[in-house]
């Protein structure tokens, strides 16, 4: 299957290592794609733990799952990487009453002990 993340790559060649634990995202930008590809694979365990742990609790696992459910994920768009750990993206989804929607975000991620972790982001227009 093609990668949900959008990178053209199969998805046992994108993000697949990442979800069960193979190897760890090497840059912002490519967890990033990892944690869009786990939404639309309703992967919450990877949404938490690559939230930092300071993050955790305004981003409670059930919370993950339950927008990760309620949406249909169609596509990402990375915009931009302005710096090395932060990654502007546009999200397309349909939400639960059939709308198009387009999440726009500048995400901010911190490298702890060799570990990509998002931080927060900013919602933008
Ligand atoms: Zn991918």
């Amino acid at each position: 299957m093609n990668c949900p993340c959008c990178s053209g790559k199969s998805y046992s060649d994108c993000c697949e290592p990442f979800h069960i634990g193979k190897s760890t995202a090497p840059t912002a930008e490519i967890l990033m794609r990892s944690r869009y590809a786990a939404f639309a694979l309703v992967l919450e365990d990877y949404l938490w733990e690559t939230t930092t742990p300071l993050a955790r609790k305004f981003h409670p696992k059930q919370e993950y799952k339950s927008w990760a459910i309620a949406n249909q994920w169609q596509k990402l768009e990375i915009v931009n990487t302005p710096s090395f750990n932060q990654v502007e993206f546009k999200a397309y989804f349909v939400d639960e009453d059939g709308e198009n929607q387009i999440h726009h975000e500048l995400s901010k991620f911190e490298r702890m002990d060799g570990k990509w972790y998002y931080a927060f982001g900013t919602f933008l227009d």
